[in-house]
């Protein structure tokens, strides 16, 4: 096992040097920061009933940037009278007005949310950076436009609701009580409140801890864009608040993404209560690399599916199944593929790894990577610098790891790639089935007859082939076993809105 140490500081290609990340032999790029202003406000309340509040107990926590700890503004901490409130105005507006607009109405206004959220993508983008930690690239690229996809999506959806269900009658369930994780803040409450509102349902939302002020930026548009109050009310503050939006006696139906830990406390507090519930839950998904797939790809693959979002994906292909000839190879590409990865300031245009989204998160993954080390297996880390203040991890390799591991069964929830080796198909199968979880899966080979024959047998609600993380609103997401039930995107994800008649 060898761990390099950080190199020295070289000079930059006009003799200055990048802020965070030094990678040793290769000339670094200038920073390029993403300038665009995020527009926070140093305060942010509830939204309810269209307006924003004080909670009612007085109470704030601070959010901060993990890119450099510094505070970026103070959220109100949502207590239960706050959440009965949002349930109230949220009932009120399904009764006297969302329930009574056409579909063709709420389709008018999914599509004007979605065009504005356009105009202010990069306010947004930047925003949702500062908050969480992820690198601008992404959430410009793919966070901020994918959101607005799906509104753009369900609002096409809105007024053809009678072909969701052939031969069915669909109708809205009531309000609906959602609760969202940090690694996708923006996107995930675009997968909650879309299909919702296509369908006719009311919303009340809570947005994670660390990650609230994009939804609450989300709420100045719903004003802007007229949507009638109350239709969609956010409350933050932490777990209690969570369990509250849950258990609330006006929910019809709750959906709830994050730990699958804290999806099974929600499923044994409302068992026997008639509620619907969806469950997107935790993964760990294996990348599966055959001897006949073209290496170079699945490189870019297996790096896109681990490093993306510094592995704060809950379908991250966090272990590697490789088949025994080409494992040394496709070892030996990896390590000089995460040797050029740029890990550092999330505003900048070049960083491939952010921020780990919390101090908590970055111990969490500590310990599970010491774990690795402890247990035996060979860790490989590249010898980049990073930066003094905030929370970074290095990209992980960890081969000559057995099913037995730590890292080979729990979801690490970060940059930590663990690489177990097979002989044959069937192996491949076994091994990749053998988790709790069932949330995605890779497979990277030539041959189609061996794509589909993993992908009937393979216990994941979603497979990709010869590549990863490919993401499309009109295509349903969900797991299977430890990773929830349910689905969000495309006419399933509408269905788990829908009450069938
Ligand atoms: P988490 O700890 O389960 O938190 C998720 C959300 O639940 C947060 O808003 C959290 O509030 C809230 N919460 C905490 N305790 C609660 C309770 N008792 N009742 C109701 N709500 C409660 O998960 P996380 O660490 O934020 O997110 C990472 C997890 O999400 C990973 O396991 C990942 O796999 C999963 N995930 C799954 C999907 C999917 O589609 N399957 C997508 C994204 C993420 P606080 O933030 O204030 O703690
Ligand atoms: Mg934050």
């Amino acid at each position: 096992m060898a761990i390099s140490a950080p190199q020295k500081k070289t000079a930059g290609r006009r003799g200055r040097s990048a802020p965070g990340l030094i990678f040793g032999d290769l000339w670094q790029y200038d920073p390029a920061p993403e300038t665009a202003d995020p527009k926070l406000k140093p305060r942010y309340d509830l939204f309810i009933d269209g307006e924003f509040v004080a909670p009612r107990g007085g109470k704030y926590f601070d959010t901060i940037n993990p890119a450099n700890e510094q505070k970026l503004a103070k959220i109100a901490l949502a207590g239960a009278a706050d959440v009965d409130a949002a349930y109230r105005a949220a009932h009120r507006a399904y009764e006297k007005v969302w329930s009574r607009t056409s579909g063709r109405e709420r389709a008018k206004y999914l599509f004007r949310i979605a065009r504005l959220l356009q105009d202010r993508a990069r306010e947004f983008a930047v925003a949702e950076t500062m908050d969480g930690g992820k690198p601008i690239k992404e959430s410009r690229d793919f966070d901020v436009p994918m959101c607005a996809a799906h509104f753009f999506y369900h609002a096409g959806w809105a007024d053809k609701l009678e072909y969701v269900a052939a031969g069915r009658r669909v109708a809205p369930l009531g309000v609906v009580g959602q609760v969202i994780p940090w690694n996708f803040p923006l996107l995930m409450l675009a997968w909650k409140i879309a299909p919702a509102l296509a369908m006719g349902n009311c919303v009340v939302l809570k947005p994670a801890e660390t990650t609230s002020i994009t939804a609450l930026k989300f709420a100045e548009i719903l004003q802007d864009a007229g949507l009638p109050p109350g239709v969609v009310n956010f409350v933050t503050g932490a777990g209690a608040t969570g369990a509250a939006v849950m258990a609330h006696p006006l929910a019809a139906k709750v959906a709830f993404t994050g730990s699958t830990e804290v999806g099974k406390i929600i499923m044994r507090s409302l068992a026997g209560s008639g509620k619907k519930m969806t469950m997107e839950l935790g993964g760990k998904a294996a990348n599966i690399v055959f001897d006949d797939a073209p290496l170079d790809q699945a490189v870019e693959g297996i790096v896109n599916g681990i490093f993306f979002n510094q592995g704060h994906v809950c379908c991250a292909g966090s272990r590697l199944l490789v088949h025994e000839p080409v494992a040394d190879a496709v070892l030996a590409k990896l390590k000089n593929r995460i040797k050029v990865l740029r890990v550092g300031d999330p505003l900048d245009k070049n960083t491939d790894l952010g921020a780990i989204n919390s101090k908590d998160q970055l111990e969490k993954i500590r310990e599970l990577v010491d774990s690795g080390v402890k247990e035996g297996a060979e860790l490989y880390q590249p010898p980049c610098r990073l930066p003094e203040k905030g929370f970074y991890f290095r990209p992980t390799l960890f081969s000559d790891v057995t099913m037995s591991h730590r890292i080979a069964r729990e979801e690490i929830f970060g940059p930590v790639l663990s690489i177990l080796t097979f002989r044959t198909v069937d192996e491949a199968v076994e091994k990749a089935n053998n988790t709790a979880f069932g949330l995605s899966a890779g497979v990277w080979t030539d041959k189609g007859s061996r794509i589909l024959k993993m992908s009937t047998e393979l216990k994941a609600g979603v497979i990709w082939a010869n590549t990863f993380n490919k993401f499309d609103p009109a295509s349903p997401f969900g797991g299977y076993k430890e990773s929830g039930f349910g689905r969000e995107g495309g006419r399933q994800g509408l269905l788990d809105y829908a009450k069938l008649t």
